[in-house]
């Protein structure tokens, strides 16, 4: 996980218009919404969701279930411009729309008088989105991919395992949670690490041999590359770039 921007995907300047009008009765359900917010996380009530609480506020699907208008679902291409379509948890591409989720951070059936928050809203793939699910820890909650310098808070290795810095805290809530740790997962990453390997060896072949200024050319390139924050796993990769060559070259600028 890398930190994203949300300037790059403003709220749409008619969307509390469009909420109002894609929901029956709005100020029944920011009534019923405020008070099942007011119940405790772990009461049942809460955890069995708002749509068996409220679901005379909501509308029915096809199949006769209650369910929250999805109209962010039209928005699901400007939402992935903040991730550069990445999913913004585990950094994998989406190679297709209808291969991601519009992601709400705090589950919608928990909180849903954030259901249309526009800053709740993120892309997420299956993989992380399936996982986490309407989970939603009763202290704490998860890291959030738009503050502060989420890859901080992870040690990725060069087998493609990843682990929180600090155990028991958001990012390790985020690690078991969301299922970051998937083999599927792993592998991409190792994949990816192992790539950028093939090139950082031969930089750091190049600066012991004495090459140094084409050694520290080809790190930087390396480096841009990896650094990039449309690049599919670059925290892991970035971070990897980072202990490989410090450690072989500690002298060297890149
Ligand atoms: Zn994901």
């Amino acid at each position: 996980m890398r930190r994203i921007y949300r300037r790059q995907c403003p709220c749409p300047t008619d969307w509390r218009d469009r909420v109002e009008r894609s929901i029956p009765d709005y100020p029944e359900f920011c009534k019923q919404a405020t008070a099942f917010e007011a119940l405790p996380l772990n009461s049942p009530e809460r955890r069995d969701g708002f749509a068996a609480f409220a679901p005379h506020v909501l509308v029915k699907k096809k199949s006769g279930k209650p369910d929250f208008p999805a109209i962010w679902g039209k928005h699901k291409e400007t939402i992935a411009v903040m991730s550069f379509q990445k999913c913004v948890y585990c950094e994998g591409p989406i190679n297709a729309l209808r291969a991601s989720h519009v992601e709400h951070f705090k589950p919608k059936a928990v909180f849903p008088l954030l259901a249309y928050e526009w800053t709740n809203y993120f892309l997420g793939c299956a993989g992380c989105n399936g996982a986490k699910a309407h989970h939603w820890p009763e202290r704490g909650g998860y890291l959030r991919p738009d503050q502060g310098d989420p890859s901080r808070h992870f040690v990725f290795e060069a087998d493609g395992t990843v682990t929180a810095v600090k155990a028991g805290s958001a990012a390790d809530r985020t690690l078991t949670d969301l299922d970051l740790k998937r083999q599927w997962l792993v592998n991409r990453r190792r994949f990816n690490i192992e790539a950028m390997m093939r090139l950082l060896d031969y930089a750091v072949l190049r600066y012991r041999n004495g090459d140094k200024a084409e050694a520290n050319q080809l790190a930087r390139i390396i480096l841009r590359n990896v650094s990039d924050p449309a690049a599919a796993y670059s925290a892991a990769l970035e971070q990897h770039f980072w202990r490989v060559w410090k450690a072989a070259c500690p002298k060297a600028k890149v």
